[in-house]
């Protein structure tokens, strides 16, 4: 499986966060999965990429080349892909994905994250996404998510693109049990 990973490029944040990111990285390399993901160094992203590549996983790193011209991109990973721009890098990440997995992060993740949400609303996308709630991390969305339901900003069907776990082992469990996602989702994609 390819995964997809979105996660923040802050280094100054608890180190529970780090943790979760480098085991994320060897729980996925020891179940042969290949990692995509945003190609940085620092923050959760480097921590994701170590904890991948010490346990001898395959990294894949998509990373805009003004990112490279300030030497942004992480030096373990061989297997980097060079992109014109940031909205290049997120179709590149995406693309060919079999899931998405969302560390904490900041406005980039949180992007990342909801333009995975909005292709999976219009059957753009079909794949399982979970976001990791390490530390809570995502409680508040979660609740605001169901508010956006709840305000019939979204349909109830729409709580089911998503997972959401606390532990990095039940990420992977996530994703094989995520509910089927079809094309026709479109059909439920305007508020009824
Ligand atoms: P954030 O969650 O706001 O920290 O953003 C994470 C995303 O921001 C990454 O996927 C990148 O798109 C981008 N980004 C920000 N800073 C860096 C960096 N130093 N190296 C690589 N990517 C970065």
């Amino acid at each position: 499986m390819r995964i997809c990973v979105y996660c923040a490029s802050s280094d100054r944040v608890d180190r529970r966060y780090h943790e979760a990111a480098a085991t994320l990285g060897r729980v996925l390399a020891q179940a042969r999965c290949t990692v995509v993901y945003g190609g940085g160094a620092v923050g959760l992203m480097g921590a994701l990429a170590n904890g991948a590549l010490d346990a001898g996983g395959e990294v894949i790193g998509i990373i805009p080349r003004f990112m490279t011209d300030v030497e942004w991109q992480h030096p373990r990973v061989r297997n980097l892909e060079i992109v014109e721009d940031m909205r290049e890098r997120k179709h590149r990440l995406l693309t060919g994905s079999d899931a998405v997995v969302a560390l904490p992060g900041g406005c980039g993740t949180l992007e990342e994250l909801f333009e995975a949400l909005t292709l999976k609303r219009l059957g753009l996308y079909l794949n399982p996404i979970v976001l990791l709630d390490t530390n809570g991390f995502y409680k508040p969305l979660q609740a605001f998510l169901q508010q956006v339901i709840d305000e019939r900003f979204m349909n109830p069907e729409h709580a089911a693109m998503w997972q959401r776990v606390e532990r990095v082992e039940d990420v992977l469990p996530a994703i094989r049990d995520a509910p089927p996602w079809r094309e026709d989702a479109r059909d439920y994609a305007v508020v009824r």
